[in-house]
């Protein structure tokens, strides 16, 4: 059986056409190898610097993009279905001065996160 190996491939560094012998070759000289491979380096480098640029910045803006303001400030019902709480209790809570709570317009308004710290301080350490 004859090896009939003459592969015509493309050099992935300088592009020129040439004879391979094994299909895995893909440079046409040795140093055009060792170019693409300080090329991959380099290339690796900034991806995973990228990526940690990325990541940091997932970071520091997540938790600011979760929580806008309008969506802390809820009404009672609002609060005694965010709390597992009944209105009731929450009336009886809030006879307390110190419960936290916002008067917008004549409308009684709660900001769920100051809350949830008011009653963790108070009641709880969970
Ligand atoms: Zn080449």
């Amino acid at each position: 059986m004859s090896s009939n190996l003459e592969l015509k491939r493309i050099c992935q560094q300088c592009g020129k056409e040439f004879i391979a012998k094994k299909t895995t070759t893909k440079f046409c000289s040795l140093s055009c190898g060792q170019r693409n491979y300080k090329v991959r380096q380099r290339m690796n480098k900034i991806e995973t610097e990228n990526a940690q640029i990325r990541a940091s910045h997932l970071v520091h803006s997540g938790p600011i993009a979760d929580h806008s303001p309008e969506q802390d400030l809820v009404d009672i019902k609002m609060l005694a279905f965010v709390t597992s709480m009944s209105t009731s209790t929450i009336f009886r809570l809030i006879k307390d001065p110190e419960f936290p709570r916002v008067k917008i317009g004549g409308r009684l308004l709660f900001d769920k996160r100051v809350v949830v710290e008011y009653l963790r301080r108070r009641y709880g350490n969970w």
